[in-house]
């Protein structure tokens, strides 16, 4: 009982970005058994404390365990520790590049500009460098703070003229 419905929350799509699953953002805690009731009991960690896709994630989740004959679960939001970008999976982050959004920068280790875009945060100088997710061009400039949601940016790619959505580091 546990593992399906920790199959099935992990597979809901983030709302915001339907390419992405709960456990791709990062932002599914846990999944696990009550144990005073035996219920199912999931946390969920929202990409910021605020953002309005909060309450419609929730409401998949008890849809969806409702949808699978769960009758006994609850959903829990956990504000502490605040979700950070850096809990974005690798494969997430794949997924978000090929849904032609740049993936945060900071903090990934696999990227090799980290050390760069990290220092360049510090100094508070100079904005991240962040990758084309189309043609990875990183000649790229942003073009307004808040892109499609406050959790983006928007940004264009000086190599291939395409704008883009950069999913902001938290
Ligand atoms: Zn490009």
């Amino acid at each position: 009982m546990l593992s399906q419905a920790i199959a099935l929350v992990s597979q809901i799509p983030d709302p915001e970005i339907p390419a992405l699953t709960l456990s791709d953002l990062g932002i599914l805690r846990s999944v696990r058994l009550d144990p005073e009731h035996g219920g199912i009991v999931v946390e969920l960690t929202p990409t910021y404390s605020g953002c309005p896709a909060t309450e419609a994630i929730q409401a998949d989740v008890k849809q969806a365990l409702r949808q699978a004959g769960f009758t006994d679960y609850s959903v829990n939001i956990v504000l502490a520790p605040a979700w950070s970008s850096d809990w974005i999976t690798p494969e997430g982050r794949n997924k978000l590049r090929d849904y032609g959004i740049a993936p945060p920068a900071c903090g990934a280790p696999q990227l090799a500009s980290s050390s760069v875009v990290q220092l360049t945060r510090r100094n508070n100088t100079q904005t991240p460098v962040v990758a084309c997710p189309r043609c990875a061009s990183v000649n790229t400039t942003c073009l307004s703070e808040f892109g499609s949601t406050p959790c983006k940016a928007l940004y264009r790619c000086l190599a291939c003229q395409e704008p883009f959505d950069y999913f902001k580091p938290y």
